[in-house]
């Protein structure tokens, strides 16, 4: 209950009374968010021995992985490093992921369990249905955070708290120095709603594709994946259907091509990643929502479209929808390094260097712009552009925000730039991160000593051991 007295309702806000709030839990590293960035943070420091909790809003773990139903990883198995690695062997093993190709489909499912064994492993306490609300700070030091769930309002404490929700909540209220959006007008990647259709006769769709004049898919080899030895499809084009339901209306305006991902060739079931919301910001509830029911919306009209005119679908159905709408784009902080595109296209390295990253991209391949026409006939990257399996650093600059102490970024929200983000947001890059973060919190911990203060050889070191591929100043795999 807030008690307030003499309310006024023209005023605009209400002045909340002093509350007292419990102290639940005191611990080494707190991880607020359990996506991927977050699962690795927490498997990072709890198994360099720190007393690891981790609190996720969600009633379950996973982040874009499981609540945006975004399945699949652009990297292949034998290029990953650290406990990302170790995940993809063990969805594999357990036959919720196909590790055979250039890209990695995974049964959300699987990542959902996979990640409560992982965790409970390594020893980390996790709470779901938990909101972190704000950070409690003692002038600029980070000391833990309120959090709210069905048992009210409660407090955290930690040596060192890793931002790791996606959107750099900790951070920007704790007066971390962020960015929202691109750099130049603030504009973010357009959000989707991902959804599952079952029933599908994956082989003769896949026939239907072969069969289908020159110029109808995208032609590069690691988006447009029709092998059916290896169990691994990814189909990404359909220009000739779209240009045809485009033109009948049957289209929403901003769909401009056809995507299956995550495909599931034994079962016959495939995600569709089609929906694009534009001019919306994933830190507005009322954006969030509003995009939430277009995105629903659209998917409407596409799964009648590739019901109707793609073979191998005449009996699909949808299974099910992403519980929590996917969001590509919000913040990033600033801290001492900010991670460019140009650096990453030029192969830099670093004498910090705390991760190497492989994934295919290419240059010039603008993915998810915010100015819309993705996949639309002039569209370069998305109707001609290839990959090639590419890799960067990431130096120690990037993680530990400017303005605050007490704090480190894990995930989509480190230092890093509009473009560096079509490189380094992906999941398999955001649990590197992760783990990296997790260590780098676990060692400052035990020292008791700030994260500016951490040696960074000695934390290099530590990656190593902790089978994390560091690049050109450590022992790396595979060259
Ligand atoms: C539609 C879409 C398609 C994508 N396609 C691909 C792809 O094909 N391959 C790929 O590798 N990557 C893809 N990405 C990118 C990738 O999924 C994300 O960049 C990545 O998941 C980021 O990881 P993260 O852990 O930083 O954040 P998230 O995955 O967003 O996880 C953040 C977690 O924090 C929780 N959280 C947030 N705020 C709070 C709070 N205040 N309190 C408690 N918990 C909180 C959230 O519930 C969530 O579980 C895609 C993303 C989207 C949205």
């Amino acid at each position: 209950m807030v008690e307030v007295s003499g309310i006024q309702p023209d005023s605009g806000f209400i002045l909340e009374p002093v509350r007292k709030t419990p102290v639940v839990r005191s611990v080494d590293v707190l991880v607020c968010g359990g996506g991927p960035a977050g699962i690795g943070a927490a498997l990072g420091a709890a198994r360099t021995g720190a007393r690891t909790m981790l609190i996720e809003r969600n009633a379950f773990l996973g982040g874009a992985a499981t609540a945006a139903m975004m399945n699949t990883w652009n990297v292949p198995v034998s290029h990953m490093t650290g406990v990302a690695r170790e995940m993809a062997l063990k969805l594999a093993d357990r036959g919720s992921a196909v590790i055979t190709g250039p890209t990695m489909p995974f049964d959300p499912e699987g990542f959902k369990e996979l990640s409560i064994d992982l965790l409970q492993n390594a020893g980390v306490e996790f709470l779901n249905y938990t909101w972190v609300v704000e950070p409690i700070t003692d002038g600029t030091q980070v000391r833990g955070v309120v959090i709210q769930n069905k048992s009210g309002r409660q407090v955290v404490l930690a040596r060192t708290v890793v931002d790791a929700t996606g959107d750099a909540d900790i951070a920007a209220s704790a007066g971390a120095e962020y960015i929202l959006g691109r750099e130049k007008d603030q504009k973010m990647r357009p959000m989707t709603v991902l959804f599952r259709i079952g029933g599908v006769d994956v082989r003769k769709t896949v026939e239907y594709c072969r069969s289908c004049p020159e110029g109808s898919f995208n032609p590069d080899p690691n988006y447009h994946i029709l092998d059916l030895e290896k169990g691994v499809v990814r189909m990404f084009g359909f220009y000739h259907i779209a240009e045809k339901a485009r033109a009948t209306g049957e289209l929403p305006d901003d769909v401009h091509y056809i995507r299956f991902e995550g495909v599931d060739v034994a079962h016959g079931i495939i995600s569709v990643n089609n929906s694009r919301v534009y001019g919306v910001d994933g830190t507005n509830a009322w954006d969030i929502t509003r995009a939430d029911i277009e995105a629903r919306m659209q998917n409407r009209k596409v799964f009648a479209v590739i019901k109707k005119y793609i073979p191998g679908l005449e009996n699909a159905f949808v299974i099910d929808s992403s519980s929590n709408i996917g969001v590509r784009e919000t913040r990033r902080t600033r801290g001492a390094h900010v991670l460019n595109e140009e650096d990453i296209l030029a192969g830099r390295t670093y004498t910090d260097s705390v991760a190497r990253v492989w994934r295919h991209h290419g240059e010039g391949q603008v993915r998810h712009s915010p100015d819309g026409r993705e996949g639309a006939s002039d569209n370069f990257a998305y109707r001609e552009a290839r990959t090639n399996l590419n890799w960067f650093e990431i130096p120690w600059g990037v993680f530990v925000p400017n303005n605050v102490e007490g704090l480190i970024i894990a995930g989509r929200t480190i230092s890093m730039t509009h473009e560096a983000d079509m490189w380094a947001r992906g999941q398999y890059a955001c649990m590197v991160n992760g783990q990296v973060a997790g260590i780098a919190a676990s060692m400052v911990a035990a020292k008791n000593i700030s994260l500016r203060k951490l040696v960074v050889s000695e934390l290099q070191s530590k990656l190593v051991e902790n089978d994390i591929d560091i690049g050109a100043v450590g022992k790396t795999i595979p060259s």
